[in-house]
């Protein structure tokens, strides 16, 4: 007899760990375990495709980065800043990569991660080179927090790359007072 078609948990955008995912499965009511075992290898087997694919295109974000950099140079200024911004959302938008770069709808914050480095600047961990945009572990943090001056949401000096840990242990802080 056929399995049913596989209506588990989706594998969403941030991937899941397998472990949660196996854990979703098995509380599914009503498998029999050797569906359970079944779906649980499909998982697996996705997960290690899903892995691969997004290493590869990690590699090409990767690559678009460094000569971004490269481009800068140790200038930073404003105008230079947003020149090699622009082209590397142009280029992630029409390369062949996962178009991550692409992804900062707001040109000022790409700025600040190219004027940072893309470092976080809490922790200095490299987003980039370190993998934490692969794995969707890299944020943009409002120095003075959006809620607080909207404002300066357009301001590239105060978008500054983050990982998401420093992001959440900083929360809605003002480093103002
Ligand atoms: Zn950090």
């Amino acid at each position: 007899m056929p399995f049913p078609a596989l209506r588990c948990p989706v594998i969403p955008d941030r991937l899941r760990s397998l472990e949660d995912i196996s854990g979703s499965i098995r509380a599914v009511q009503g498998l029999m375990p050797d569906q359970q075992n079944e779906y649980i290898q499909r998982a697996e087997s996705y997960i290690r495709e899903e892995r691969a694919r997004r290493d590869r295109l990690f590699e090409v974000d990767k690559r678009e980065w460094l000569m971004a950099l490269e481009e800068l140079g140790d200038r930073a200024a404003k105008t230079d800043l947003r020149r090699v911004a622009i082209n590397l959302k142009d280029r992630s938008e029409h390369g062949d990569g996962s178009h991550y770069w692409y992804k900062f709808s707001n040109t000022n914050h790409l700025m600040g991660w190219l004027l940072k480095k893309g470092r976080c600047v809490y922790c200095n961990a490299d987003l980039v080179r370190d993998g934490y945009i692969r794995d969707g572990r890299a944020t943009t943090d409002h120095l003075v927090p959006y809620c607080l001056c909207r404002e300066l949401d357009r301001d590239y000096l105060n978008a500054v790359p983050a990982c998401g840990i420093c992001n959440s242990l900083k929360w809605n802080m003002d480093p103002r007072k």
